[in-house]
């Protein structure tokens, strides 16, 4: 479950809601009823909402569908908390440590910090045991002298900080993490490029935007690219549009590329004309932008009633494929052996119960036909196979 293990400056004080009560001042539809399963939801899973989010996305409307997503609800209860995503690692790491997570050879993902503006009810960590709290220099510099010494470093090809949200840490943190990226980097010959996933920019854009403290360190940063969580057309807004373009104007060399990723849902953007609207917002402003990832759903932390099976994620896919390239997004499976990915028109065959798919790097997964939501249903339903994936990633 994630945890606050972290104060909030002042300012974040009054821009977060973290309180039911709070929250019904600025979305009177709220019933007393529901609003008392919030408060019962809430205590078993943390609250957190931006007061930008609540007035300026969510409609004052108890059949908004964002609500689900942004506000406690029953449906997090079915949360098996089971997810394995992050279970399985490569035994040939180029660091061991908890908050680097590696599961190929070329890339590695740093969970920076448990924080997050908001919290996402379908969050797949809410319910997991992650690193709590903020990583420290010491942490940083822990894992950065390991991967200097590590042969697996020359095969490393971009450093993905994750969260958590790393755009809410400390300018400090980042700071010194462009630091060692330079040192880490002066030992290699290809340079080890970073990616930042973020849903700052759409939680809260005012963090970064006149943040100079924040301005410098992504400046010393230079990140490659963002990844940005974008779920709904409703989320691109002008403050967005903003946050986008100070992150990208803070190089004046080598600007970093603007993408996107989101999830899948039903009854939310289950749909390319919802997809493309989102695209095409995101697109109308002064950054480019390159869709990146369609995810299927995570069978754990998605509410049950937005699970989508594969072959309906697919035929969103395929609605979307009729476009230029640059306008097409991969579709991804996250399996507990690493993200598979599947095209438009690949035939996917039911072997009895399950479909044959292959992570990135072509090992084999035997990912389960789930038409509907089982709640007895668990990732186990998703079996491994270690003696492949041994041989596949020595
Ligand atoms: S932004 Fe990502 S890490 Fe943060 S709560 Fe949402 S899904 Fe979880």
């Amino acid at each position: 479950m994630l945890s606050d293990t972290q104060v909030l400056v002042n300012t974040d004080s009054a821009d977060l809601i973290t309180s039911i009560e709070q929250l019904r001042s600025v979305l009177p539809a709220i019933t007393d009823s529901m609003a008392a399963t919030m408060a019962g939801i809430a205590q078993r899973y943390t609250f957190r909402l931006p007061r930008f989010y609540a007035e300026k996305i969510l409609l004052n409307d108890i059949h908004d569908p964002l609500w689900a997503l942004a506000l406690p609800n029953a449906g997090e209860l079915a949360d098996t908390g089971e997810e394995r995503w992050d279970a399985f690692q490569l035994a040939d790491r180029a660091v061991n440590h908890p908050r680097w997570i590696q599961k190929y050879r070329y890339e590695a993902l740093l969970r920076v910090t448990d924080f997050c503006s908001g919290l996402c009810r379908y969050c797949y960590l809410k319910n997991r045991d992650v690193t709590p709290g903020r990583i420290s220099h010491q942490e940083i510099d822990a894992m950065f002298d390991q991967a200097e010494q590590s042969p697996q470093r020359r095969e490393l090809r971009e450093i993905i900080l994750s969260g958590g949200d790393p755009l809410a840490v400390p300018a400090g943190v980042l700071e010194h993490f462009a630091m060692r990226m330079d040192r880490l980097n002066k030992t290699v010959s290809r340079r080890i490029t970073v990616t930042i996933h973020t849903r700052e920019p759409v939680w809260y854009p005012q963090r970064i935007l006149g943040n100079a403290a924040l301005h410098q360190a992504l400046k010393k940063l230079s990140p490659a690219s963002y990844i940005l969580h974008v779920v709904h057309p409703r989320e691109v807004t002008p403050e967005l549009h903003q946050a986008m373009l100070a992150l990208t104007e803070l190089s004046d060399s080598r600007r970093p590329l603007m993408m996107s990723q989101h999830p899948l849902f039903r009854g939310i953007n289950d749909s390319a004309a919802i997809i493309t609207d989102m695209y095409d917002r995101m697109d109308s402003g002064p950054v480019v932008f390159k869709p990146y990832y369609l995810i299927h759903p995570f069978p754990d932390g998605t509410l049950p009633e937005h699970r989508l099976t594969l072959l309906e994620s697919q035929k969103i896919l395929r609605d979307l494929a009729s476009a230029p390239g640059t306008r097409v997004p991969l579709l991804t499976i996250p399996t507990p052996m690493g993200k598979c990915v599947i095209g438009p028109y690949e035939q996917l065959t039911d072997r009895g119960g399950y479909y044959l798919l292959h992570t990135k790097d072509g090992v084999p997964v035997q990912y389960a036909i789930s038409p509907h939501y089982d709640p007895a249903e668990t990732r186990e339903h998703i079996p491994i196979m270690p003696e492949i994936h041994r041989a596949a990633v020595v």
